[in-house]
């Protein structure tokens, strides 16, 4: 049987990218998504076609009761999660005297509280039946501030890492807990808006002089949950072709 891997948020760009390569590489598929309902169905359609299970799952995760409905519908179809990829974030990019207490709590509900509802409703199946892997996608905007229109999505990604830690004890022995951080990923909306001046100002920022695809990321977690990866636990790994100024 294949092992069943929920991935959060991945009805496009680096969630879209990883359940594609995950599907490819023989695991079945729930994507979940909030809003946008078509290009999940398309995905699932895409990923039915490679001959694996697949589900796409409507559910907002800062939502304790929602996570808990998508996963229950999880276990009665395919009989729980395995792996469980915490990506879905938001980033509401403002001005710091612009920014309201309201919008740091959003940030704060969905790239944290959600992936703790999802690690915590997966808990008891994964600990039962001795074995689990999660990944949490965090940035590097969680190590070393970046932009500074984004001081409550750092301060999530850097809450994502502490978390990863925490989840990887709860976890032990048997489930493996890890952090991807990526650096610039060229996704459709991370893209959106920039200008050709401002994508060459910050390629330039990056050692290999160009900003990372979302397969890139996901074959990173392919390795990180495949059997070769077993020793690997409670760890942060960037991908981001080398930051200059950082380390
Ligand atoms: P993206 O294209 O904006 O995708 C993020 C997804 O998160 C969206 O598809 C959205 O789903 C989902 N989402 C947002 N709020 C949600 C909620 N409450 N419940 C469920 N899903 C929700 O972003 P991306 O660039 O692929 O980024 C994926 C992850 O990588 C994020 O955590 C991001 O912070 C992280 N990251 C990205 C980069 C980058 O350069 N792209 C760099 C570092 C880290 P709907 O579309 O269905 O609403």
């Amino acid at each position: 049987m294949n092992k069943v891997v929920l991935i959060t948020g991945a009805a496009q760009g680096i969630g879209k990218a990883i359940a594609l390569e995950l599907a490819k590489n023989h695991y079945d598929i729930v994507i979940n998504y909030r809003s946008s309902h078509k290009e999940a169905m398309e995905l699932k359609e895409t990923i039915l076609n490679l001959g694996v299970r697949c589900m796409a799952i409507c559910a907002d995760v800062s939502k304790e009761q929602e996570v808990d409905d998508m996963v229950s519908q999880i276990e009665k179809e395919m009989g729980g999660v395995d792996v469980l990829i915490n990506n879905a974030g938001i980033d509401l990019s403002n001005l710091f005297h612009l920014k309201t207490a309201d919008e740091f709590r959003k940030t704060m509900d969905v790239n944290v509280i959600g992936a703790f509802n999802c690690a915590k409703r997966v808990y008891h199946h994964m600990l039962d039946q001795e074995y689990g892997r999660i990944i949490n996608i965090s940035s590097t905007n969680g190590i070393n501030t970046y932009y500074p229109m984004c001081i409550d999505y750092d301060a999530s990604k850097a809450a994502l890492i502490s978390l990863t830690h925490n989840l990887a004890f709860e976890f032990a022995p048997y489930v493996n807990v890890n952090c991807i951080a990526p650096g610039f990923i060229g996704t459709e909306n991370e893209l959106d808006g920039y200008d050709e001046e401002f994508l060459k100002e910050e390629c330039e920022k990056i050692m290999v002089n160009r900003y990372g695809n979302p397969e890139e990321v996901a074959y990173l977690v392919k390795f990180l949950i495949s059997s070769e990866a077993n020793f690997i636990n409670n760890t942060v790994i960037r991908i981001d072709g080398g930051q200059k100024g950082s380390c």
